[in-house]
């Protein structure tokens, strides 16, 4: 039995088949070619958004626009990768008008346009706010460390810098050693002489280094440095220690669409939560808005700071133990606080006054002579008498306590919000989870391509092409 045969390559037709015949009517390239016309390039900062009229044409954005949101789709992010797509791919083909722009124009243009690229994220996510796709009555803000363009060897520090030097030093006294007992020796080895002065010579020059670098560091007022990537930071992650950012974003509850996200160097979540949620509730333009994140984004500060705007916040409290006189059973909940006298009832029925203040912490104690003689002692403190910290915001605490208390649901929700779109994010939008670019500028364009082309991939499914071209038209 004969196999299945193609068509003849040499074969010609009377009627010569299109591009626009090989692309399916409800294809995501006719997606993103409707929703890039409707955008004012220029309006979004893109660079050549309106042309000269001398010199000679260069490339429409909006062309390259689409090469780098169809690129980040589908996973294929590298200019040199795209310029190939320009020339074999048939979607691409269409896209472009069988444009074939070198790697080097593709790479300029996303290298140019950083600010002008978020700016189209942003864009996209007002566009979703009007096509219905997002609500904005909850959103779920976490974070996940990226890798930068730097391997950990290319990591320094002045703790690591000290401790290099003080090894340095013990080598380069044990070879001058060598080399004084070498001098009182008569007989001693000319070779082994130039072979000591050599490593000798070598150590010197690193020390040298060392201290410069150190200097350096000093001038600049920072402690750690990534030589080539200077603005990443050494982060933790899951997966180990490694050079990178740490991305936010803001989730909606609705269709689990980006609504907000940035790129900081801080690796620290705690210091996240008010920015990250102040900055949600302007792009949704709400004067109120409920944001929920894990135990790694609380602060005091910071449950302060949300609730002064408006926003409310639910997060889990996260703050080890609270008690100034070593760990008890007796929780820092079974006190009682007066803030009329600004002092605690223990159970025993004895006072806490305040005894010092430090750096936002009020610190209470028992009297010794009371807890020496009761009989609560044994599960109260193993110091001379109990002692309770308070922080500043205590008050926010015990809001977001109370918060809780009323929505046990809501951290199984934060988990369903977030986890996809992240583990989306660095899977297939950002293939391996590092970034091609250098620097934060670098960080926040990719994050900014690899969101819009998420959340139009979100759109996609949840209203389907036709749906979706016609909500753009
Ligand atoms: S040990 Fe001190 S603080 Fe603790 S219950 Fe007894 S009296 Fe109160």
């Amino acid at each position: 039995m004969a196999y299945i045969q193609g068509e003849p390559r040499n074969q010609t037709s009377l009627f010569p088949t299109s591009i626009e015949d090989l692309v399916p009517e409800d294809h995501l390239v006719r997606v993103i070619d409707a929703y890039i016309a409707r955008l004012d390039l220029q309006m979004l900062g893109f660079d050549k958004a309106r042309p000269k009229a001398t010199g000679r044409p260069p490339y429409n954005p909006a062309d390259l626009l689409k090469l780098y949101v169809y690129g980040y789709f589908f996973q294929i992010r590298s200019s040199r990768r795209l310029e190939a797509e320009c020339q074999r791919n048939v979607e691409v083909m269409w896209l472009l008008n069988r444009l074939t722009p070198d790697f080097k124009t593709i790479a300029d243009f996303r290298r140019d346009n950083g600010i002008a690229f978020a700016a189209t994220c942003r864009a996209f996510v007002q566009f979703c706010r009007t096509a219905g796709l997002v609500k904005g009555d909850l959103v779920a803000i976490d974070g996940s460390k990226f890798k930068a363009v730097a391997s950990n060897r290319r990591y320094v520090s002045s703790k690591h810098l000290k401790r290099d030097l003080e090894k340095l030093d013990q080598r380069i006294a044990r070879y001058l050693s060598t080399l004084d007992e070498m001098d009182q020796e008569d007989g001693a080895d000319e070779i082994n002489r130039t072979a000591v002065k050599a490593a000798l010579a070598n150590l010197q020059s690193r020390r040298i280094d060392n201290l410069t670098s150190q200097a350096l560091m000093e001038t600049m007022g920072i402690t750690q440095m990534v030589c080539g990537e200077d603005e990443a930071r050494m982060t933790r992650a899951p997966q180990g220690t490694f050079i990178g950012y740490n991305v936010q974003s803001a989730v909606d509850a609705e269709h689990g669409l980006v609504v907000h996200h940035d790129v900081v160097q801080d690796s620290d979540d705690r210091r996240q939560l008010a920015p990250m949620a102040i900055a949600t509730a302007q792009v949704l333009e709400q004067p109120t808005l409920t944001v929920t994140a894990d135990a790694g984004y609380s602060n005091g500060e910071h449950f302060q700071a949300c609730d002064e705007v408006g926003i409310t916040a639910i997060v889990p409290i996260n703050r080890g133990n609270r008690a100034a006189g070593g760990t008890a059973p007796l929780a820092q909940d079974d006190f009682k606080y007066d803030p009329e006298t600004d002092t605690y009832e223990c159970p025993a029925g004895q006072t806490l006054t305040l005894t010092q203040l430090n750096k936002g912490t009020r610190i209470y104690h028992a009297q010794a002579t009371a807890c020496g003689s009761c009989a609560l002692k044994g599960a109260c403190t193993k110091a001379q008498r109990r002692g309770l910290k308070r922080h500043v915001h205590e008050p926010a605490f015990e809001r977001m306590a109370k918060r809780l208390k009323a929505h046990p649901e809501m951290m199984g929700r934060r988990r369903s919000i977030v986890e996809h779109p992240f583990g989306n994010l660095k899977q297939w939008a950002l293939g391996t989870g590092r970034f091609l670019l250098r620097q934060m500028q670098g960080a926040r364009t990719e994050m900014a391509l690899a969101v819009t082309s998420y959340n139009l991939k979100r759109a996609f499914n949840i209203l389907g092409a036709r749906r979706l071209l016609e909500v753009i038209a």
